[in-house]
C-alpha cells in the first residue's frame, strides 16, 4: 500500500477516536502484556511472523525497537547493528566497520530489504543465544520497515476485530543525531502518518536516552504517553541502598515529562532469603506514588532471573507481589495466561 493510499485506510481502521489526551493511570486495571520483539521466544524477534504469533496469543501491545538506514528509512531492529540477527556479513563482505560490526546506518533500505533475517545469534561462531528457541538461519524471514510493521499491525487490528497496541523504542538517539539523523522525529511521523496517533491509548513510546525522552512532548508535540527505561547505574545504586527519599526525588523529575517508567528485573528483584522469600526494591511503590506506570522487562522462561525458581514465581512476584501495571514477555502467552488466571482468582 502507497503513503498515498493508507490516509483512507487509517480512516477505515481507526475510526472512532474522540479522546485525545493520555489515559490517567488506574491500579486498579488489568496488567497489560506486551509481547518483547513479539513472541520472541517463538520465532526470530521483530519479524512479522513473531508479531503475528503475539497478536494471535492476545498480547495486549506489540514491541518495535527502531534505527534507522543510511537513508533514513526506520526499520524494526533491535541493535544498530544487523550481524546478530541476519545473514548480512555473507551477503555484504567487507561492508563492516573497523570494530568488525556491520551498522545498520551504513546501508540503504534497498539493501536491508535484500537480507534474511534469523533467530539470534553470536557472529563470532553463529550459535544461537537461546538454543531452545526457534533454529538459527532456518526458513525464511526478513526486516521489516517501521511503517510495514505498522500498517501489519492495523491490519491484524482489523481482520480479527481485537485490538493489540504498539510499543516502540527510539534506540540510541544520540548515535543517530551524531550520523545526522532525528530518529524521534522520523518515527513519530511514521506513526501518525499509519494513523497510529490518532489513539494515544493503543500506542507507547519508550526510549533510555532521558535528553531525547523529555524532548519527545516538549519539543515534538508528541501526544502519545511516553515511557523513561532506566538505563542508568543511578537506578541500581538507588534501590539496592535502599534511598527512598532520593528514589522519589528522580522518579518526581521524570513525572515531568514521561508517563510511566520501564526498570529491568534486576531493579525490582533484589535477592532471594534463605527460607525462599523474594525482596523486592521499594520502586514500584515509589513510582505509582509519582503516578507513574510500571512495566519492567523481560520475562524469559528460558532464562529466569536466578532470585526465582519458575516462571510463575516470577510472574507471581512482579503482577501479585509488586504490583507492576504490564511487562515485556518473550513468551506473552505464557504471561496472558497468568494474568487471566490472575483475574479469575
Ligand atoms: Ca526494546
Amino acid at each position: 500500500m502507497n503513503h498515498a493510499s493508507y490516509g483512507a485506510f487509517a480512516d477505515e481502521l481507526f475510526p472512532s477516536v474522540t479522546d485525545c489526551t493520555v489515559p490517567p493511570l488506574m491500579p486498579s486495571t488489568r496488567p497489560i502484556v506486551i509481547a518483547h520483539r513479539g513472541a520472541s521466544g517463538y520465532l526470530p524477534e521483530h519479524t512479522l511472523e513473531a508479531k503475528a504469533y503475539a497478536h494471535a496469543v492476545g498480547s495486549d501491545f506489540l514491541e518495535q525497537d527502531v534505527v534507522l538506514t543510511r537513508d533514513g528509512v526506520p526499520i524494526v531492529l533491535h541493535d544498530i547493528h544487523l550481524d546478530t540477527v541476519s545473514d548480512v556479513a555473507r551477503k555484504f563482505p567487507g561492508r563492516h566497520r573497523e570494530d568488525g560490526r556491520f551498522y545498520a546506518i551504513d546501508f540503504t533500505w534497498d539493501e536491508v530489504q535484500q537480507l534474511r533475517a534469523s533467530e539470534r545469534f553470536q557472529p563470532a561462531t553463529g550459535k544461537a543465544v537461546y538454543p531452545g528457541r526457534f533454529p538459527v538461519n532456518q526458513s525464511r524471514f526478513s526486516i521489516p520497515s517501521l511503517q510495514e510493521e505498522l500498517e501489519f499491525i492495523a491490519g491484524l487490528n482489523f481482520s480479527t476485530g481485537r485490538t493489540a497496541g504498539i510499543y516502540t523504542e527510539l534506540k540510541q538517539p544520540r548515535f543517530h543525531r551524531e550520523a545526522g539523523q532525528d530518529i524521534s522525529k522520523i518515527v513519530l511521523d511514521t506513526i501518525s502518518k499509519t494513523g497510529w496517533d490518532r489513539n494515544p491509548s493503543q500506542v507507547f513510546i519508550q526510549c533510555f536516552e532521558p535528553i531525547e525522552t523529555r524532548r519527545l512532548k516538549s519539543e515534538l508535540g508528541c501526544r502519545m504517553p511516553v515511557i523513561q527505561l532506566l538505563g542508568e547505574d543511578k537506578w541500581i545504586e538507588l534501590v539496592k541502598a535502599g534511598r527512598v527519599t532520593d528514589l522519589e526525588k528522580e522518579l518526581e523529575q521524570v513525572r515531568e515529562y514521561a508517563d510511566g517508567v520501564g526498570p529491568a528485573l534486576g531493579h525490582l528483584i533484589l535477592s532471594r532469603e534463605p527460607d525462599g522469600f523474594v525482596r523486592t526494591s521499594p520502586l514500584v511503590e515509589a513510582a505509582h506514588k509519582h503516578q507513574l506506570r510500571v512495566h519492567p522487562w523481560t520475562i524469559r522462561a528460558d532464562d529466569l532471573p536466578k532470585q526465582v525458581t519458575s516462571l510463575d514465581e516470577l510472574h507471581d512476584v512482579l503482577f501479585t507481589q509488586l504490583g507492576v501495571d504490564g511487562a515485556f514477555s518473550d513468551f506473552p502467552d505464557l504471561t496472558v495466561h497468568f494474568i487471566h488466571d490472575l483475574k479469575r482468582g
